[in-house]
């Protein structure tokens, strides 16, 4: 069997945030095609955008996968509606579980529907925190050192860390 390493990041705010993430692991891990190599600290954080709303809880998979990226969204997406997530939500506003591909073995994505690295990666300190937990030492899709990174984007929106 052929296969990539991907990291996925997770998020939630509603119905139990850290049950969710934990039972979406899960999930994830039973698919035969799917293996979790690695999971980050669990990371409250404030949202983002104009929508008040609950703080949402973070983190962030390294898998090793069979699937090519569009198999493995349509994947993800299969396991967001098994928790509950609906396509006419607010854009910005709660929900029970977020998954996004953010990496993919050193593929690059432009497409309708999925865009690898992730557009927003190197923008959220509530990724990038998690996937140093994972892999510290990376280097982000730009060329910068996410050490480097984590240095220069501001850490107000973590609120506290928590054990998975
Ligand atoms: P959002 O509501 O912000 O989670 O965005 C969900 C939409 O983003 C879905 O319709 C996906 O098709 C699209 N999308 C684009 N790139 C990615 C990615 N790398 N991972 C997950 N979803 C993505």
């Amino acid at each position: 069997m052929n296969t990539d390493h991907a990291y996925i990041g997770l998020g939630s705010n509603v119905n139990n945030p850290h049950a969710q993430l934990t039972l979406a692991m899960a999930n994830i891990a039973s698919d035969e095609g799917i293996e979790v190599l690695a999971c980050s600290h669990f990371y409250v954080t404030k949202p983002v955008g104009p929508v008040s709303q609950d703080n949402f809880m973070n983190a962030v998979i390294k898998i090793k996968t069979r699937y090519e990226p569009q198999a493995l969204l349509t994947h993800l997406q299969t396991i967001e509606k098994q928790h509950g997530r609906h396509e006419k939500r607010i854009k910005w506003g709660p929900r029970p579980l977020d998954l996004d591909i953010l990496l993919y073995e050193g593929q690059r994505v432009q497409e309708a529907n999925l865009v690898i690295p992730h557009p927003e990666l190197e923008n959220r300190a509530f990724v990038l925190c998690p996937l140093a937990d994972i892999n510290e030492e990376m280097i982000l899709p730009s060329g910068i050192k996410l050490k480097q990174k984590l240095k220069e984007i501001p850490m107000d929106g973590i609120i506290e860390v928590v054990e998975k």
